[in-house]
């Protein structure tokens, strides 16, 4: 792109000289030129009364690929300390989806090491083959070991659709991945559907802040890239069938990364594990400060559930962050969540929005959570909430 200066047009009036911030224009023989310093800001078009100044958009050449030649459903495997990530599970039950819409072959891309004893009981998980990729390095994360054998692999094999956790790992390989093969990438999606006539995977994602949810389409281009985070695809069924296991071999040193994992220096372990209870009790502002979530905490107790809150409530304090519910906190899908105080905005529904039965409790009847809640109380949370509580020890006592 560059700034063009209409030599006919301009009049040499200067006020294209006055609106640049970065002195990257000057007068030569009363004509507006351009120095090499332009930012391309456009501050200078806006500002020109002759309508002397545009910007030349140079031709962006796509190149044409027959998308046909791309099928298949690949799930890339996130591991640590040997132990595969559910959010991989997860998304092989939606990829089993996905791909039986298709009517192509789901496959798991592992990249690792030992893990030659774990293939047959990974193969109960509803895949039709996997793709091991062994190298003693890659029992840890490389993410140019990972870009350069994710892309290798992908030109050769020409996957329609692959699938990675939108964890820290995923979302560092997975963009380095697109950006080579020159795919779509959607990161932190939270819905994937088929479009079966163009064979558009139909990406859902909080945009704008979450105000609006959007879904991206890759119509022209292929492999079609998305992250998921946990949480919002349901683990698969064991399934008993015949899986094909491609082993492959990289003789993989050091030297072939320009990092080195030195030490891995785990975070201490939060002992909270909302992501996979059964039942969380969620407070919002509506639960007014830091001591009326006594009453969120005792309902907690009584029904053996887990604790969680809105963002605000961790913003002001209420609640450790580790127990966040949303688009920046933990998706969670228990079977029974309660949401007290809670107004339900967009971006603390789609982390849990998949939760079984939702039962809310607010004072306004118009609130949006209504909308997503299978079972509603209007009226104050904190007259409502001690006899919910009596309640259940009632029934508790009974048992
Ligand atoms: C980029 C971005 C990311 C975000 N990520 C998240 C996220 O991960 N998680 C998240 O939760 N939010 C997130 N938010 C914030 C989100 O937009 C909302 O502001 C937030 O979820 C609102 O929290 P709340 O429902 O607790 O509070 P409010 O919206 O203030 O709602 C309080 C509710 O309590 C009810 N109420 C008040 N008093 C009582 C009472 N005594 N009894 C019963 N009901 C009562 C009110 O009627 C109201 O409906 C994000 C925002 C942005 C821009």
């Amino acid at each position: 792109m560059s700034i063009i200066i209409d030599e006919e047009l301009c009049t040499g009036c200067a006020n294209c000289i006055e609106s640049c911030m970065y002195d990257a224009i000057e007068l030569d023989n009363n004509i507006a030129k351009v120095l090499p310093n332009c930012t391309l800001c456009r501050a200078c078009i806006e500002t020109c009364p002759e309508e002397a100044i545009s910007i030349e958009h140079e031709e962006v050449k796509t190149q044409e690929i027959d998308i046909s030649q791309f099928k298949g459903v690949w799930v890339v495997a996130e591991h640590y300390k040997k132990k595969i990530q559910n959010v991989s599970f997860q998304l092989l039950s939606k990829g089993r989806e996905l791909a039986d819409l298709l009517q192509v072959k789901l496959s798991f891309v592992l990249l690792g090491k030992d893990f030659d004893d774990e293939l047959e009981e990974l193969s109960l998980n509803g895949m039709d083959e996997i793709i091991y990729i062994k190298s003693p390095i890659l029992k840890d994360y490389y993410s140019d070991l990972y870009t350069k054998v994710i892309t290798e692999l992908v030109i050769e094999n020409k996957p329609e659709i692959i699938l990675i956790g939108a964890t820290p790992t995923g979302r560092d390989f997975a963009p380095r991945v697109a950006k080579r093969l020159n795919a779509g990438l959607t990161a932190d999606c939270t819905g994937l559907e088929i479009n079966l006539e163009t064979r558009n995977l139909l990406q859902t994602r909080p945009t704008y802040g979450g105000s609006i949810m959007a879904t991206i389409r890759t119509p022209s281009n292929r492999p079609q890239m998305a992250t998921v985070r946990a949480g919002i695809f349901n683990m698969p069924e064991k399934v008993k069938k015949n899986v094909n296991i491609r082993k492959i071999e990289y003789q993989f040193e050091e030297k072939d990364s320009v990092s080195k994992i030195v030490k891995i220096i785990s975070k201490t372990k939060s002992n909270v594990n909302i992501e996979d209870a059964k039942f969380i009790v969620a407070g919002g502002r509506g639960v007014g400060s830091r001591e009326g979530f006594r009453i969120i905490e005792e309902l907690a107790d009584v029904l053996d559930a887990e604790l969680g809150g809105s963002r605000i409530t961790v913003e002001l304090n209420w609640l450790d962050p580790d127990r966040q519910i949303g688009q920046t906190g933990k998706t969670v899908s228990p079977k029974l969540y309660i949401a007290c105080g809670i107004s339900g905005a967009i971006q603390h529904i789609v982390g849990m929005q998949n939760s079984e039965i939702v039962v809310a409790i607010n004072k306004d009847p118009n609130a949006p959570i209504f909308n997503w809640a299978h079972y509603g109380i209007v009226g104050d949370l904190h007259e409502i909430i001690p006899v919910l509580i009596q309640e259940f020890k009632k029934l508790k006592s009974e048992e």
